[in-house]
């Protein structure tokens, strides 16, 4: 079976993805890549089919076009420009929009019916859009939301009580961004609450770290991508497997409108189902800072 993703930005953030993608065991056989510079992206597509005698398992890697799209399971956007000196964020999300209005436009006039995997910043904005754009149905639009941000939390977690962060069931949710909140309420490991290991204030600072980590790795390398590399693997695999996997990503509120970073069952319709975790009176509010914030952001996309 032909099990084709699609890399629209062959950036640090698609490469990434890419080669983390040809470094596991997943269901990926066929991954083509686009950027308005194909010259680099050839070169890419060269080194990276050095790998294959040694990758485990064969994955066809090629310089691609939009056409390419047309029977492609997945469909990431990793696409983007970043802030020019002097440019409001606003400026440079007009920018990014435009960027993904046309790129959606190409990949539709394909005849891709597959699922948008989005994660060019502000990321639950970019989702939205690219619902928008390419008129498929919301579950058809996976934005990588608060993956990475949970993630980060899990591994701190993890390395504070010692214990391997896969056994930490926790969450981040709300938007990709300064106002993302963790849940104390619901948190859990080995099936025990958080509160038995960490206390509530304690729990904040985390959070804090939570936030501040992109910016922290900004600071010292310029821009972060191995963990939502990975991040995206886990995604892919959880669509192509038809895994029913639950992770934060960026999914549609249909009550709000708005594309926001939730906890939903992964598979190969996309999204199945969003899990409405028991908040608690902060949360929710918290919730619906993000969504105020992520709302206001899309409306002020001048078309
Ligand atoms: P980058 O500048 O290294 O790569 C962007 C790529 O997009 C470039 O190769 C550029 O040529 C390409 N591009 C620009 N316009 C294009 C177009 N119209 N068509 C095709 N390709 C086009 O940036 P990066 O570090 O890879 O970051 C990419 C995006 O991912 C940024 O928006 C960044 O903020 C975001 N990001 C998101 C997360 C997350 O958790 N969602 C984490 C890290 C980075």
């Amino acid at each position: 079976m032909k099990n084709k993703v699609v890399i629209i930005g062959c950036g640090n953030v698609g490469m990434a993805y890419a080669y983390a993608l040809l470094n596991q065991r997943t269901f990926v056989n066929e991954m083509v890549l686009i950027d308005l510079d194909m010259k680099r992206v050839e070169g890419e597509v060269m080194d990276l089919q050095h790998c294959l005698a040694f990758a485990p398992s064969k994955i066809d890697i090629k310089c691609g076009d939009y056409t390419d799209c047309s029977d492609a399971k997945v469909v990431m956007i990793a696409a983007g420009v970043n802030q020019s000196p002097g440019e409001t964020r606003i400026d440079l999300l007009a920018r990014n929009a435009a960027i993904f209005k046309d790129i959606v436009s190409k990949v539709m006039e394909s005849g891709f019916n597959g699922v948008f995997l989005v994660a060019t910043n502000p990321v639950d904005v970019m989702s939205q859009l690219t619902y928008k754009y390419s008129g498929l149905p919301s579950n058809q639009i996976v934005g990588t939301g608060t993956t990475l941000d949970t993630a980060r939390l899990r591994q701190i977690i993890g390395s504070r009580i010692n214990v391997n962060p896969k056994d930490v069931s926790a969450y981040v949710m709300g938007e990709h961004g300064d106002s993302a909140f963790v849940t104390y309420s619901s948190a859990t490991i080995g099936g025990e609450k958080i509160s038995d290991f960490i206390n509530e204030e304690d729990y904040s600072t985390i959070c804090h770290q939570v936030r501040k980590a992109a910016y922290e790795i900004i600071e010292r390398k310029g821009a972060t991508y191995y963990g939502i590399g990975v991040a995206m693997v886990f995604i892919t695999n959880a669509i192509l497997g038809d895994e029913n996997t639950i992770l934060t990503v960026s999914v549609h509120d249909q009550n709000n409108d708005v594309f926001v970073g939730l906890p939903a069952v992964i598979n190969k319709d996309g999204v199945k189902q969003k899990i409405y975790v028991n908040l608690n009176d902060k949360e929710t509010r918290q919730l619906q800072t993000s969504i105020d914030i992520i709302k206001e952001a899309v409306e002020s996309v001048k078309e």
